[in-house]
């Protein structure tokens, strides 16, 4: 059974319809992609799984319930942790207390301040610091950070190497790679496609709100998926 699966989910704002008829399923351990030009829907797609936006058509199943109808908190209960883009830290607080505060809703679970440190080491020497004293990669260490404190089975991530130098980049998806190899579920919405790739097991590319692209990431060439992202060759699907 998928650990999650969303069916037909139709959002917008408004008049705006910003996600179009979008069904996927992705099961336990997978790092599914989701890949487009700005504007594609993918944040409010995220949103809506999130329970931060609400949906105005379809379903999200969790785990084989239908959580639709539940506010965000009680989907951190279930399980579900975002990372927003841009973070969004307490950015006055001491990166151990934004971790602190986050685990105050915590499942039960292997992530605690410990652990959560040996898979982010490079904020050790910061804990003291407020968070918004940290540079962006740390900030955005602190972000995963202090999802993974509330032990989520599902990790929702919004552009998490955005506006960061390439170093700072490599550092939190090395440590993304140790999640995932621990076997995390992963939700990463990424505009850098050679990063997304490296790390999906499933690809979703989206167009203007709808998916127009989808598939395993060992049956997608990298040619269809950029023909996909600028809607060039709607038709164009798999490898073949
Ligand atoms: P980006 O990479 O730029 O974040 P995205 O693929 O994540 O793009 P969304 O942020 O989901 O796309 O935006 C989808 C559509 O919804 C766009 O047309 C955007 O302008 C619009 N939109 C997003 N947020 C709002 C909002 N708060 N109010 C009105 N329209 C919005």
């Amino acid at each position: 059974m998928s650990l999650l699966r969303v069916d037909g989910l139709e959002a917008g704002y408004g008049l705006l319809k910003a996600v179009r008829a979008v069904s996927f399923e992705c099961a336990q351990g997978e790092v599914l992609a989701l890949v487009g030009a700005n504007g594609a829907g993918k944040t409010t797609l995220l949103r809506c799984i999130a329970g931060v936006h609400a949906a105005s058509a379809g379903r999200v199943v969790f785990d084989g319930a239908d959580i639709g109808s539940l506010r965000a908190p009680r989907r951190v209960g279930l399980g579900i942790a975002m990372v927003p883009e841009g973070r969004r830290l307490f950015t006055a607080m001491s990166v151990e207390d934004n971790l602190r505060v986050a685990a105050l809703r915590a499942r039960k679970g292997p992530w605690n301040l410990e652990s959560v440190l040996e898979a982010f080491p490079q904020l050790k020497p910061k804990l003291k610091a407020a968070a918004g004293t940290l540079s962006g990669g740390q900030q955005q260490a602190t972000a995963i950070a202090r999802a993974l404190m509330t032990n989520p089975r599902l990790l929702l991530l919004d552009e998490i190497s955005l506006g960061l130098s390439p170093i700072a980049v490599d550092q939190v998806y090395e440590s993304l790679r140790g999640l995932i190899d621990a076997g995390t579920t992963v939700v990463l919405v990424e505009q850098d496609l050679t990063r997304a790739l490296a790390v999906a097991t499933q690809v979703i590319c989206m167009l203007e709100g709808r998916v127009a692209l989808q598939g395993r990431r060992e049956e997608l060439q990298r040619q269809a998926i950029m023909d996909a992202y600028f809607g060039l060759g709607r038709e164009a699907r798999g490898a073949a």
